[in-house]
């Protein structure tokens, strides 16, 4: 199931609310969640990246 990139919740996959980044595919609770990261994705995708990082 696709996550929420902003708030990490779980989208339902035929969920209309969604963008193409980089070549992916992102879904969204809501359109107020979509323009958020639209805002900025690099934020949204920085934080992924750096929990997935090990210190
Ligand atoms: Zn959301």
């Amino acid at each position: 199931m696709p996550i929420d990139p902003v708030c990490w919740m779980h989208v339902d996959r035929e969920s209309k609310i969604r963008t193409e980044y980089s070549g992916r595919k992102y879904y969204f609770c809501s359109s107020k969640c979509k323009a958020e990261f639209e805002k900025n994705p690099s934020k949204y995708l920085g934080v992924k990246s750096a929990m997935k990082m090990p210190k």
